[in-house]
């Protein structure tokens, strides 16, 4: 049996988001289409994974403003806010395999710094819901730090990558290959 699933990759550690591009590339391996939604990242940082999706065809869209702590609050809410109306309208699209919701759960708990609600738990569980009824054979991949119980609870697949060791501790600041 199989069924499309709904995966959170959470955690404090390194290797969420390039956990998430690792699926993307066995789902471009199997021909099949996919779509990433970077919900922190702007699209003229320099990452490398975005000119290689671009020079592959995947379709993505970087929607944020930058980190949330260099970037004002009201800039941060509307590229989230805008990043979401994308994420429900591909989820519920015909033709996509997988879709990416890199960094999601870091604008989930965006009221614990911003004491606003830009998206909630309860819109992305009804997303998911939705999506299970309309396209059951469809995978969904959540990224980022601190994901939600609930979001937890709705999932069926949650892996947490804890950081053991990281070199950022020594000075070691982030470079190409690694990072981006
Ligand atoms: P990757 O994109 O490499 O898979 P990630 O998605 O797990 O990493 P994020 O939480 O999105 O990691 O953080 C982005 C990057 O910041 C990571 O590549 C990581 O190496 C780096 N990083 C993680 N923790 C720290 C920190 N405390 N200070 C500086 N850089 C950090
Ligand atoms: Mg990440």
């Amino acid at each position: 049996m199989t069924k499309g699933l709904t995966i959170v990759i959470t955690g404090n550690g390194k290797g969420k988001t390039t956990s998430a591009l690792g699926m993307l590339m066995r789902t471009l391996g199997h021909d099949k289409k996919a779509c990433v939604i970077q919900f922190m990242k702007s699209p003229d940082s320099g990452y490398g994974e975005i000119t290689m999706m671009n020079r592959l065809g995947v379709e993505n869209y970087q929607a944020g403003a930058g980190c949330t702590w260099t970037v004002s609050k009201e800039d941060t809410i509307e590229t989230v806010h805008s990043a979401w109306e994308l994420a429900q309208h591909k989820v519920l699209s015909d033709g996509y395999d997988m879709i990416i919701l890199d960094e999601v759960n870091i604008a989930l708990s965006l009221p614990e710094k911003f004491e606003d609600t830009v998206i909630t738990s309860d819109e992305v569980i009804e997303l998911i819901k939705q999506m299970r009824k309309q396209f059951p054979q469809r995978h969904l991949v959540l990224t980022g730090r601190y994901a939600l119980p609930e979001i937890i609870e709705a999932a069926d697949l949650v892996s947490e990558i804890n950081e053991i060791k990281h070199p950022y501790k020594k000075g070691v600041t982030a470079q190409a290959c690694i990072e981006f």
